[in-house]
């Protein structure tokens, strides 16, 4: 069943069904969130998000599928989980989030086209390394993406490379971790469930 809203940006379709698959893929109390806005004020990337995560809740609440899976802030956010601390009704903030990416990618919706893309790169590069190495994903990211072509951002790029580099931020070769025989296990069995 398909609802009319009737809102500032004026008359949208609701879709129940898609507040139920999101309540449903496991989240936790979703339906408790009374705006409070504390998830809001402590995200560190909120800044550049369409929406903040309390609004992107209100609407996954209202079932506005279109507005939110058109919205980048599910793809920007970081996982850091600022936002599950400080909320005081326990909502799973980034399960939503990872909720949206699955739902999104199921249904081809990457119009957002960068995002998706750089999301997979960073995966990946979890995946060979076990934690992730700046250098490798950019790189990565400007070869896969094909930005590394656009000679007009090159300068930029090459800037912000030093700047990270002289800020100790990018080091030349990744980090040995412990415990990657468990990082490809992970990697497996989230693979073989997804298909
Ligand atoms: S998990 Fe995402 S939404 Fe929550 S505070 Fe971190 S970046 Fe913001
Ligand atoms: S902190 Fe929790 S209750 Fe408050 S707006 Fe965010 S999700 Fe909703």
């Amino acid at each position: 069943m398909t609802v009319r809203l009737v809102s500032q940006q004026g008359t949208e379709s609701a879709d129940p069904t898609f507040t139920r698959e999101v309540l449903g893929a496991g989240v936790a109390h979703l339906e408790r969130c009374y705006q409070c806005q504390a998830c809001s004020s402590g995200c560190p990337v909120a800044y550049a998000f369409d929406y903040a995560p309390h609004q992107l809740l209100r609407m996954v609440q209202l079932g506005l599928k279109e507005r939110v899976l058109d919205s980048t802030t599910y793809w920007l956010c970081a996982s850091c989980e600022t936002c599950a601390t400080r909320c005081p009704n326990d909502i799973e903030i980034v399960q939503i989030m990872d909720t949206l990416r699955h739902i999104a990618l199921r249904e081809g919706r990457t119009q957002q086209t960068g995002l998706p893309l750089f999301h997979r790169t960073f995966l990946s590069t979890i995946k060979s390394n076990g934690k992730v190495h700046e250098l490798l994903l950019i790189l990565r990211y400007m070869l896969i993406s094909r930005d590394i072509f656009k000679l007009n951002e090159l300068p930029s790029n090459i800037k912000m490379g030093l700047n990270m580099f002289t800020r100790g931020k990018l080091a030349i070769l990744p980090a040995k971790i412990k415990g990657m025989a468990n990082i490809k296990r992970i990697f497996q069995q989230t693979e073989k469930k997804n298909g």
